[in-house]
């Protein structure tokens, strides 16, 4: 059972336990691997760790955890205030774009520090062959109207997400290879799709095995960094598979992490500036 999130304020209005109480908004590898840190090393330490509620049967740690959306930045800033909240940690992927907006704005008007935990970005080698998008929307457009791809019907692997296959129905020339963690809707898929459900990490050989069993084209991949993922573009390497890369979105202009232990160092430095009982 994970422990409670201590109650934030006593009558007085001072908190009930001391110890450095923090937000960190998941979903990713990097949050688990903070908030399992948080737990095993800081016992002073009161994280809650928040996620979407997007994958249906998420690996919880053993923490107090909650789920689903705050209410955009007023329910959130409102949280944040209620729960005595002295540090937040934005650990979300990526391409989670709003609730990184969201934390921002709200971190800024309850006077709250917050901290992007977000892992670097991969890059192409020499021998890869990417063709960089900024958005899901220019990937589908690409595979649809791209001379190259436009009257060549083609197999493609989709590793996008699984609320984000609606535009490439706009590309239903091609053949499609749809890999989520959940099933998505049928609505949403382009014609001639075959789903497989299926969670990381993957390794190259099942990688190299899935692409050739199903003689895969072109890999469309948003550009979510990591080793979970990375092995289907070692693959498309050695296959000579081109990718369309969709670019990350633009973030905020916040202080920035690029691992678990850079995030705690940073909450043990909110602790000094913050605590004198930490
Ligand atoms: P998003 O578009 O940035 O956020 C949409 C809304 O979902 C937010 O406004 C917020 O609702 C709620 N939300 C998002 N993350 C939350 C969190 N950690 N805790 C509480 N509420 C949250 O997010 P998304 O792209 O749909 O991603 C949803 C979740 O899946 C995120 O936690 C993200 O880390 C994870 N994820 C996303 C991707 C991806 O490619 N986008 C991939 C893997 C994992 P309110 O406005 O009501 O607060």
């Amino acid at each position: 059972m994970p422990a409670a999130f201590p109650p934030p304020l006593n009558e007085k209005g001072n908190t009930v336990q001391p110890g450095l109480r923090v937000l960190v908004l998941g979903g990713t590898t990097e949050a688990s691997t903070l908030c399992r840190k948080l737990v095993t090393g800081w016992p002073a330490c009161h994280a809650v760790l928040s996620l979407a509620g997007a994958t249906r049967q998420p690996h919880l740690p053993d923490m107090t955890t909650r789920i689903g959306g705050f209410g955009g930045v007023q329910g959130l800033t409102d949280w944040l205030r209620h729960n005595a909240i002295h540090a937040v940690v934005d650990a979300t992927h990526p391409f989670a774009a709003q609730m990184s907006q969201h934390a921002a704005a709200a971190c800024a008007a309850a006077c709250v520090p917050l901290l992007r935990l977000e892992r670097p970005g991969w890059k192409a080698t020499p021998h890869d062959d990417w063709l960089m998008v900024p958005s899901i929307t220019d990937a589908a457009s690409t595979l649809a109207h791209a001379s190259r791809w436009k009257t060549h019907p083609q197999s493609v692997f989709l590793t996008t997400g699984r609320k984000e296959t609606r535009p490439f129905k706009e590309a239903a020339q091609h053949h499609y290879l749809f890999r989520s963690i959940d099933q998505p809707e049928a609505a949403d898929l382009p014609p001639h799709t075959q789903v497989i459900c299926a969670r990381g990490p993957f390794d190259l050989a099942a990688e190299l095995q899935l692409m050739r069993v199903h003689n895969i084209t072109v890999l469309v991949t948003k550009n979510s960094g990591g080793v979970a993922t990375y092995p289907k573009l070692e693959a498309a390497r050695m296959l000579g598979i081109p990718v369309i890369m969709i670019a990350r979105p633009t973030g905020q202009d916040t202080p920035h992490a690029e691992d678990a232990a850079a995030a705690l160092a940073w909450l043990h430095q909110c602790a000094s500036s913050t605590l004198r009982d930490v």
